[in-house]
Parts: C-alpha cells; structure tokens; sequence
C-alpha cells in the first residue's frame, strides 16, 4: 500500500515564500484611504505597520527569503505532515486519491502561527515593543500571543465578545501565553465605546474588533497591528504550506487534479492552492483550487466583487475584494474564523478572473463530513477546516460516480479540541442551519462605499 503519511526533513522547510502577485495576470485594485478615497502609498500603512511587512504587501517579487530566525522557529512543529486518507478512501469506497496537509500539528493548533512568527518578528526588528490585534475564535490570538511570548512583546488581544463569553479555554491559552485579553467591544478605544453607547449589550464583531486594535496600535508610538488573514503579506508567508505539500505529493507520486482549501479571509485556502497554482499560471497545468465558505457567510459565493472597508469603524483603507458589506453581520455559526465580510484581495481577483473556484455549504452537512473524517482518520477537525473536509469528500463521492481516480488534496487547517462544544451541539442534534437570508445580504450589501473607480 502508498505511504500514508508523507515527512520532509526540517532542511526540507522553505527557504523563500511565494509570491502570487508575481505571476497574476490581473492584480487587485491598489488600496485606498478611507476618508479621501485617493490611493494611498506604503506610507500610509506606516502607523500600523512595519516598513518590512509593508513592502512585502506591495511586492511582485516572485520569491521572498525566510528570515533565518523565523525558519528556526518553524521547526518546532514543519515541516508539517501530509497524509494519505486510506481509510476515509475505503469508507467512502471511492476511487479518488485522497490527501491532506495537516496544520494541526503547529503548537497553537492551526496554520495561523506560519505568520504570527513573521510578523512578530519584523515587528521587533522595527523596534516595536506591543502589538494589538484581534481575535473571532481565538485561533488568531492565541498564534500571535505565543510568538510575542517568544520575541518579548507585549500582546493585547480585542476578543468578540461573544467567543470571549462562549470559549473560556481559548481566552485563557492567550493568557496563559502572557497576552493581555480584552472582550471587544471594550470600554479601551473610541470605536468600542461609540458601540457600547448604541448597544451595552453588543456581542461584538470581527469588524468591530479590528477597528479597536487598529485604533490602539494607531495611536501609540510603541505599538504596532497585526492581522492573521485577507493581508496579501499574510498569505504570502502562509505559503510554506503549499510549497511543503508540492515537494511531499511528489514524494508520493501524485500531482493533484484539485486542491481545496476552507476560506474566511483566504490565507490557508491561498497558502496551500498559491504554490499549485504557480504552475496553473505559468506551465498551464489545469490544477483546480476551491475555496470552501459557510452558508451563513457566503462571501465569494454571494457577495460583490468591490472596494469595502476591513473594519465597522471605517478606520482601514478600503480595498477591492469580494465582501458582503463591511456593516455585515454574520450568523453566530461554529466556524467562527470563517465569519468575515471581505476577502483576501489577492483570493478575490483570483475568482474573479475564474482561476480559484468556490462552494458554500451548510453547517449541519459540515460536521457531518467532520465526524465521518474524524472517524476514519482520527483526527477531530476544527469547525472551519471541516469546510474543506466537506468539498472533498463530495469530490470523492463524484469520483466514485464517475469512476475517475481523480487526485484530490485538502487544507486541514486546525484541529477542533477547542471546539467540542460544537460537537455535542452537533452529536445531540440541537445544531441548526442559518443560510444568509436575500433581506440580510441586500442591507449587508447597501453599505458598500460608493467608489468612482
Ligand atoms: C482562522 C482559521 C481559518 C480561517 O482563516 P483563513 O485566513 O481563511 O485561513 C480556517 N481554519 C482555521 C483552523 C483557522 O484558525
């Protein structure tokens, strides 16, 4: 029988990322200032930002050098495993070849620690002593919490305030790992406390809270903001994934006819599927990429192809992505980390030009999938990653239909050991579908900015 779990030697980790913008044949519109709508320069990301990160935000250098120090740190948990699903094949009786890259194994418990590391590390190089940011479900937090622990900054976290009552254990890992953890909207920062005056008892928003850690790191000179998604930097550094997954599917003798990946801001989905589609865009390989998102937020899938704010305040610039509406409340499904109104702009132009597909389910039928993988393979995945879990098996299951030995390869982005409430909501049959209604996603919609471009 094929290997079931494919290893790489820690020399084996990426020397350089990869750069999409390189090989795009249509970059997203430039970003541009929220009160003036005028483009602005990589000066303007200076208060929030260090020089280092700005730049390679607005690179088209095809191949960026990993810091020596930040490959170092890598090694504590990559060169991460693939692996070959035998056993969910065999449930499935299916003819596919199924593999997944598995992020899980990363101290923090998903892919998000491949940028935390960076980003704090530029940080520090620029001199910067504390950064502020926000957190959904933790996943963020929790990364960032434990790479300012490892450089010596200090970390404030802004959590939605409604993970922040619902996942105690998240709350107190960023604590654990020395971060200051505030439920947002908080009483700290102007955009929080404009919030609490309309409604005391708001639960919070991912928008909302990038608004009050933009504004903290925007008016200190010590500190700094970092973001754990959408950023084209951020999926920029996510692409050691991809890089690592093309060197083992080679090892295994495959080549994948398609490679997805669950999507809230785009970077796991864009840092397994970017590496692949290198080779879409300039060997004409027809690998498909998938970005897999929730009903209840069906960004890609439903949303505008436009210039939106990041943030509720309008405190970010705005920037060209598929957004459903930056006033846009998502339903308060599982996957929290998929609960964002905008998009990676690099993921948006990259479905708007049709080279990365996307599909949207429901989430009963994800931790349907999630269950089933977790019982062939044994690995509890986390909710957002169960997305990708979904699409593959459905592949699987098609392939199975048409007979085709189809090669497929997913993003297991996190595991779900934080997340097992929404497993007893889904095992004891009190987890329920909340697709976006047409009401909801024409108001999120109506307040897009009108942009003369
Ligand atoms: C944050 C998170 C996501 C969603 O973010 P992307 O930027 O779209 O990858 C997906 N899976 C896990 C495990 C996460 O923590």
């Amino acid at each position: 029988m094929a290997e079931t779990k494919i290893l790489l030697s820690e020399s084996e980790i990426p020397a350089r990322w990869y750069n999409i913008a390189a090989d795009m044949p249509n970059l997203p519109g430039p970003p541009l200032n929220p009160a003036t709508g005028e483009p602005i320069g990589p000066e303007a990301l200076a208060a929030i930002f260090p020089m280092a990160l700005i730049e390679q935000e607005v690179s088209r250098e095809r191949w960026i050098d990993i810091p020596e120090e930040v490959r170092e740190l890598y090694r504590m948990w990559r060169p991460s495993p693939l692996f070959r699903a035998h056993r969910l094949e065999k449930a499935l009786d299916t003819p596919a070849r199924i593999y997944y890259k598995y992020e899980g194994v990363s101290p923090a418990g998903s892919h998000k620690l491949n940028t935390a590391i960076p980003q704090v590390y530029y940080n520090k190089a620029a001199g910067i002593r504390r950064i502020a940011t926000e957190t959904g479900a933790g996943q963020w937090g929790s990364a960032l919490s434990m790479a300012c622990q490892f450089f010596g900054l200090e970390c404030t976290v802004y959590m939605v305030k409604v993970s922040y009552q619902q996942k105690p254990y998240r709350r107190i890992l960023m604590q654990t790992f020395g971060a200051e953890v505030l439920a947002s909207p908080s009483d700290r920062t102007q955009a929080g406390r404009a919030i609490l005056a309309e409604d005391p008892n708001s639960l919070g928003s991912l928008g909302i809270a990038i608004s009050e850690a933009v504004e903290d790191a925007a008016t200190r000179a010590d500190t700094n903001y970092a973001l754990g998604s959408v950023l084209n930097h951020v999926l920029l550094h996510q692409t050691v994934i991809g890089l690592e997954a093309k060197l083992q599917m080679e090892k295994a003798g495959h080549y994948p006819d398609v490679v997805i990946g669950c999507c809230g801001g785009g970077s796991n989905f864009g840092g397994l599927a970017f590496p692949f589609l290198h080779d879409r865009l300039t060997k004409g390989t027809n690998v498909r990429a998938v970005a897999v998102e929730p009903e209840a937020c069906p960004t890609l899938t439903r949303g505008a192809f436009a210039y939106d704010f990041g943030d509720t305040a309008k405190l970010t610039p705005m920037m060209q992505m598929y957004t459903l509406g930056h006033t846009f409340v998502p339903a308060g499904i599982h996957a929290g980390g998929l609960r964002y109104h905008g998009d990676s702009p690099l993921v948006s132009q990259l479905y708007h030009d049709s080279i990365v597909e996307a599909v949207a389910y429901n989430q009963t039928a994800v931790f349907e999938a999630a269950i089933q993988f977790a019982r062939a393979e044994g690995i509890v995945p986390a909710p957002e990653s169960s997305h990708a879990v979904r699409a593959a098996i459905d592949e699987a299951l098609r392939c199975k239909e048409s007979g085709e030995a189809k090669t497929i390869l997913f993003g297991l982005s996190g595991h779900g050991h934080f997340d097992l409430a929404a497993y007893e909501s889904y095992l004891s049959g009190s987890l329920h579908d909340v697709p976006l209604s047409d009401e909801a996603l024409t108001q999120g919609l109506a307040s897009l900015p009108r942009v003369g471009v």
